[in-house]
């Protein structure tokens, strides 16, 4: 399979390859449907049928009943996710074959099923619950669902912690620990019963002890894009205008979420933003691409990027119109590219485990808001 994007594609003009998009767009009609994370940018963007966060794009997949090919203009996990839950009903594409993520790449199959087999070895008297954050590989959906566990998104991970804490003595929490964190001191968990381990290190780093204190064991994984944020980039901007409101994704680390005013998932930042009064002042702390276009569709608002670092998602931004081009005349020529097929033998467990979320969430997909200051302590204007 040729998953790198042909010559013949790489020098085009740009209107050309928009106008030859809409072309082909009308010409496929409902047999596709393309999705763009709020990620992509905004020359892939343009051209979603539908656009979301993950958790939000894989209930489209799941839900679309018209089309033969999903095109998912975003990550490999996210294409893995839209394969398993229509049941190979449809062929999934990725336009850019090499887009992955960091973050699902920092646990990697063979290492999370080692932890599990060393903490469960340790913690022989106790239950534990995997719970995975969206963001990673399909055996690893497929892991959860065999242990009894489940899956979470920025979204629902509330209650999805809520509900592994009511029904095992422990969570395993992986591949992103800022997430885990940040959601685990919300729900409750006293900072000392959240342990960090260190997959690598002999020993996981930890003591016995510490284990068994745990509530939450956290795999050492994160997003390179939100742990970028620093807290001190709040410190400054509140020096040079108290009124600015600073706005957060749950993935950022947990001194810059203490110090904002609001935390919430990607879904909630787009509501927040859009109901924020004219006028009103903003940092958010999210990637580059989503404050950009918040920026550009509310211009009665001060809307920036939280610090001076580009906090860009390089795996996000590798499709480009040329890929999504590629991949519709692929398809047109029914000779497809780049389709995501997750295999069979780990499907049956991913799906159980994503069930098992869909189920807990009731397929709640309202924007989440995690945390908020005080309204005395927050600017509304
Ligand atoms: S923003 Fe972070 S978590 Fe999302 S795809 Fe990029 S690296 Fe992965």
């Amino acid at each position: 399979m040729q998953n790198i994007l042909p010559d013949k594609y790489k020098n085009l003009p740009k209107e050309e390859v928009f106008e030859r998009i809409r072309v082909l767009k009308e010409k496929l009609g409902d047999k596709v449907f393309i999705l763009a994370h709020h990620y992509q940018r905004d020359s892939v963007y343009q051209f979603a049928d539908a656009t979301g966060d993950s958790l939000k794009l894989s209930m489209l997949a799941r839900d679309n009943k018209t089309a033969d090919y999903i095109i998912f203009c975003g990550v490999h996990f996210m294409a893995e996710t839209a394969d398993i839950v229509n049941n190979g009903q449809r062929v999934v594409t990725l336009p850019d074959a090499t887009a992955g993520c960091p973050m699902a790449d920092s646990a990697k199959d063979k290492d999370v099923r080692r932890v599990w087999d060393e903490i469960t070895n340790i913690l022989v008297d106790e239950t534990i619950c995997p719970i995975t954050y969206i963001n990673c590989y399909a055996s690893l959906k497929a892991f959860c669902g065999e242990h009894g566990g489940t899956i979470c998104t920025s979204t629902n991970a509330l209650d999805v912690v809520t509900w592994g804490l009511s029904k095992y003595d422990k969570v395993f929490f992986f591949p992103d620990q800022h997430l885990g964190r940040n959601i685990s001191k919300i729900y409750g968990v006293p900072r000392d019963r959240i342990l960090q381990i260190y997959h690598r290190r002999p020993g996981l780093g930890v003591s016995h002890e510490e284990l068994r204190r745990a509530k939450v064991i956290l795999w050492d994984g994160m997003c390179p894009v939100h742990d970028r944020f620093m807290i001190k980039d709040i410190e400054e901007a509140r020096e040079k205008d108290p009124e600015i409101n600073v706005l957060v994704h749950p993935e950022v680390p947990e001194e810059v979420a203490a110090a904002s005013d609001f935390m919430g998932s990607t879904e909630f930042i787009i509501k927040k933003i859009e109901a924020a009064a004219a006028g009103s002042k903003w940092l958010v702390a999210t990637e580059v691409h989503l404050v950009g276009r918040l920026a550009k569709q509310h211009p009665d608002k001060d809307i920036k990027l939280l610090g001076k670092p580009i906090c860009m998602c390089s795996m996000m931004d590798r499709t480009t119109p040329e890929h999504l081009l590629w991949n519709l005349e692929s398809i047109a020529d029914e000779n497809v590219v780049n389709q995501v097929s997750v295999d069979k033998s780990i499907i049956k467990n991913s799906k159980l485990a994503l069930n098992r979320m869909f189920e807990i969430t009731k397929l709640k997909d309202e924007p989440k808001l995690y945390f908020e200051k005080s309204a005395s302590e927050v600017s509304s204007d």
